[in-house]
C-alpha cells in the first residue's frame, strides 16, 4: 500500500474528515496545513518581518507564499519519514507554485511508487449546500459538516461545547472559495497527471462512510 496519500478536493468535500479516518485506520500521520502554519507562527521570532507579513495574509484568509510555507512543510515531511510513518496531505499542494518542491521532497523521502493521489469531486451546488450549513464548536472550532448524519447534533462530539454557525460560511463566500479551488488547486491535478501520476477520482457526493470505503478500495487496489 502507498505510504503517501495526497488528498485534493474542493471545500466541503470532507477531506479533513477523510484524512482523519485514514490516519486512524492505517496509523498514518495526517499533516494538516493549518497546524503546520500555526505551529511555526507560534515558534517564530515576534520581530520577524517576513513572518509578520505572512501572519497578516493568513488572518485575512489568503494563502501563504510558497517560499515561506513549503520549507515548513518539507521539514515536517522529513521528520515523519524519519519515524518510518506513512503520511496524508490534505491541504497541500494547494497551488502549482507549491507543487514541484513538495513533490520532490515526497519522492526523495518515500519513492514515487509509494505516492497515491486521490481527488474527491464535489459540485459547486453541493459545496455551497454543505459549507452553508456547516457549524463549528465554540471551544475548539472543530468543523461539523452539513451532512445528514450530523443534523441532530447540538454539541461537539470531541469536547461537548455548543455548536455555532459563522458569518464566514455565507453562500457568496463559499462560491468564491469554490472558484478559487478551480482556479488555483485543480491545476495541480493536471500537473501531477503530466508527471505520470494516476489520479484516483472519488465521488464526494456520497455518505462519509461510502467515500471512505471508496478511498480504502483505491488504496488497497
Ligand atoms: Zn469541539
Amino acid at each position: 500500500m502507498s505510504k503517501v496519500i495526497i488528498l485534493i478536493a474542493p471545500p466541503g468535500a470532507g477531506k479533513g474528515t477523510q484524512a482523519d479516518m485514514i490516519e486512524e485506520k492505517f496509523g498514518y500521520h495526517h499533516l494538516e496545513t493549518s497546524k503546520i502554519i500555526e505551529k511555526n507562527f507560534l515558534n517564530a521570532d515576534p520581530d520577524d518581518v517576513v513572518i509578520n507579513e505572512e501572519k497578516k495574509r493568513w488572518l485575512a484568509g489568503e494563502l501563504m507564499k510558497p517560499s515561506t510555507f513549503v520549507p515548513w512543510l518539507i521539514e515536517d515531511i522529513k521528520n515523519i519519514v524519519t519515524n518510518g510513518q506513512g503520511l496524508i496531505l490534505s491541504g497541500s499542494p494547494r497551488t502549482i507554485a507549491e507543487t514541484p518542491a513538495v513533490l520532490t521532497a515526497l519522492e526523495e523521502s518515500y519513492g514515487r511508487e509509494n505516492i497515491a493521489v486521490l481527488n474527491i469531486e464535489l459540485s459547486e451546488e453541493e459545496s455551497v449546500k454543505r459549507n452553508g450549513g456547516r457549524r463549528i464548536c465554540q471551544a475548539n472550532r472543530h468543523p461539523i459538516p452539513n451532512f445528514p448524519e450530523f443534523a441532530n447534533l447540538t454539541t461537539c462530539p470531541q469536547d461537548g461545547s455548543p455548536l455555532i454557525t459563522r458569518a464566514l460560511d455565507k453562500p457568496e463566500i463559499i462560491r468564491e472559495r469554490y472558484q478559487v479551488y478551480w482556479r488555483d488547486t485543480a491545476p495541480v491535478l493536471d500537473y501531477l497527471r503530466e508527471h505520470g501520476y494516476q489520479i484516483n477520482v472519488i465521488n464526494g457526493e456520497q455518505s462519509i462512510e461510502k467515500v471512505f470505503s471508496d478511498i480504502v478500495q483505491h488504496l488497497n487496489g
